[in-house]
């Protein structure tokens, strides 16, 4: 998923289809010329950067960025500031680099961003396919505009607590463990979550890690940590570590269990 372009989210227009096929945004201070910031990892693949002057008619974006982003959706910023965009079309770009500065170029009327979502060619509301992140911060009026909210913090690492690590920035956060179930937030990349509780699911092995938040481990999505736990064998385990020292050269018999693997340092 994609997180706001902002650090500050100040909503002052939503999606309305065919009407206005973004979300716009301004800074926490109206007025304010605030950073822009990449919403995901991807490739730019539209770039106007030398349009100088604000427009009271037409439907011009001013100077805007559009990016093809790797989980296949592609995010336009318009009304960017004059000469403002630091990347050019064929650059990758990082999530949560810093790629323009908002402004008013365009049809426009203020300092604000105007932002899209392309899913499958066809804009959709931005807010559907975007998150708050942790190091995001939402205006308490706009916070009723934005559907996952939903914010689970990392955790230490810590042998001693089962434990997964997200391996990719758009893991989603959700309600039940389904794939259809209603989707709450998503977790930070390589980051380390506690889990309480794993469930097979038909597709996916799916990782409890808070009241009615689950998270799916699709294929290569997460890394999965099991508590390290010496003084109590679990015979659900495969292996697990005898603490034997053979300090002298004499013959030793251990007997092994099915499916155990000695291990000698
Ligand atoms: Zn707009």
């Amino acid at each position: 998923m994609l997180a706001f372009p902002l650090k500050y989210i100040y909503i002052t227009q939503t999606f309305k289809k065919n009407v206005h096929n973004g979300v716009d945004m301004r800074g926490q201070n109206r007025g304010e010329e605030v950073p822009i910031y990449a919403p995901e990892d991807g490739t730019v693949i539209g770039v106007k950067n030398n349009y100088q002057t604000q427009d009271s008619s037409g439907n011009s974006y001013g100077n805007y960025i559009k990016i093809q982003h790797d989980n296949g959706l592609i995010t336009l910023m318009a009304h960017l500031k004059y000469n403002s965009i630091n990347v050019k079309i064929g650059d990758k770009v990082k999530f949560g680099e810093q790629i323009a500065i908002m402004g008013t170029t365009g049809h426009s009327t203020g300092v604000h961003l105007h932002y899209e979502v392309f899913v499958n060619n066809v804009k959709q509301d931005p807010l559907l396919y975007t998150y708050i992140y942790p190091n995001q911060q939402i205006d308490t009026n706009s916070a009723k505009y934005v559907k996952y909210t939903t914010k689970v913090s990392p955790a230490e690492k810590d042998e001693k607590i089962n434990q997964i690590k997200a391996n990719i920035s758009s893991l989603s956060i959700r309600k039940e463990p389904s794939e259809t179930s209603e989707r709450v937030g998503l977790l930070e990349k390589n980051k380390y979550y506690n889990f309480y509780e794993e469930k097979k699911g038909e597709t996916y092995d799916w990782y409890n890690i808070g009241q009615n938040l689950w998270v799916a481990n699709q294929g290569e999505s997460v890394t999965v940590y099991r508590r390290v736990d010496e003084d109590k064998v679990d015979q659900e385990e495969t292996n697990y570590k005898f603490k034997y020292i053979v300090e002298e050269t004499n013959n030793y018999m251990i007997k092994l269990n099915k499916g155990e693997t000695l291990y000698i340092k």
